[in-house]
């Protein structure tokens, strides 16, 4: 049985947008499912009614079987979920607030401590466990809401955007680690940008647009349906006017993706640029999730064959 079923979710606020369009996905047990799509798309409005903070307009949402628009409690007591805006905390540092959270969620006091203790040292964040709150830094704000996410072990988890101005190698150790809990059998609902990083951890994700799913599936398989299609990387002294053939990538700067059979033509407008200095290098590959995403928004993307 999925753990997170949505079925045919439709949310229209009062000032009559049109949040969330029939939106259909089912999670399983331990899986890691990503939600992508642009700013607006839908998002966070899902996320919210699945946390039981918001009634969907129509539509069901069941966690564990259990109809959560009718019973939202249980899905504020299930799952464990690190939003993209945090609580603004005063006067409280951070290891006292990942214990307090602990122990609202049921846990002895010496329990908690231990616990607060164990990710302080797996997330390095020694140096900051006696630090308010208040004074943090994005980064160590982030990293807090995800040990007060995730210390009371809930086995489901909403992440949004966990590694928003996290330092690179505390955002390597973050993945890393959702990916362990992945494997130990939480499940976990994912909101974010950075698919180059969260895609060695996604097992399957859904490409959201106006409140609708343009497209679903494991990285790999939606990998293919962008098999005719090559990714190019451009370093360049300043912005280039774009070649037609090219779609230009929303989420990173120069690069694009282009049809394998404008190869020839998109080399021979490279090598020009090239000779007259626009631009220093590039270099072409196969296609990445990231061109799956703008050739999604884009319509650019065909169906592979069977
Ligand atoms: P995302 O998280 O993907 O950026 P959201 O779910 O926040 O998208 O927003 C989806 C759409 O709903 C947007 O057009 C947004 O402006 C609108 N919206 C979000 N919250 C409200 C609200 N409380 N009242 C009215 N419209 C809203």
């Amino acid at each position: 049985m999925a753990v997170l079923e949505v079925r045919e979710v439709t949310k229209r606020y009062r000032n009559g947008t049109l949040a969330n369009d029939r939106l259909n996905l089912a999670v399983q047990p331990g899986e890691i499912y990503g939600l992508l799509g642009p700013n607006g798309a839908g998002k966070t409005t899902l996320v919210r009614q699945v946390l039981g903070l918001l009634k969907p307009t129509s539509g069901a949402i069941h966690l564990d079987g259990v109809d959560i628009v009718a019973d939202p409690g249980y899905a504020r007591r299930s799952i464990g979920s690190l939003p993209q805006s945090q609580l603004n905390m005063q006067g409280i540092r951070l290891e006292e607030w990942v214990t307090g959270v602990a122990q609202l969620c049921g846990i002895s006091a010496a329990s908690a401590r231990e616990r607060t203790a164990a990710l302080v040292r797996r997330l390095q964040l020694e140096d900051f466990a006696r630090t308010m709150m208040a004074n943090a830094s994005g980064g160590v704000r982030r990293l807090a809401g995800f040990a007060a996410a995730i210390v009371a072990d809930p086995r489901i988890l909403i992440l949004d955007e966990p590694t928003n101005d996290v330092d690179p190698v505390r955002r390597q150790l973050l993945w890393q680690f959702i990916g362990e809990l992945g494997s130990r059998g939480t499940t976990v609902l994912l909101v974010t940008h950075n698919l180059a990083e969260a895609e060695r951890y996604i097992d399957r994700l859904a490409i959201i647009d106006h409140g609708r799913i343009l497209r679903e599936g494991t990285p790999s398989a939606l990998r293919r349906v962008v098999s005719d299609r090559l990714h190019l990387a451009v370093t360049a002294a300043s912005e280039l006017a774009p070649h037609p053939a090219l779609v230009p990538d929303p989420l990173q700067p120069g690069a694009f993706s282009f049809e394998r059979s404008d190869l020839s033509i998109v080399v021979g407008w490279l090598e020009s640029l090239r000779d007259t200095g626009a631009i220093s290098d590039f270099r072409i590959g196969p296609p990445t999730l990231d061109d799956i995403y703008a050739a999604s928004l884009n319509g650019a993307a065909q169906e592979a064959p069977a």
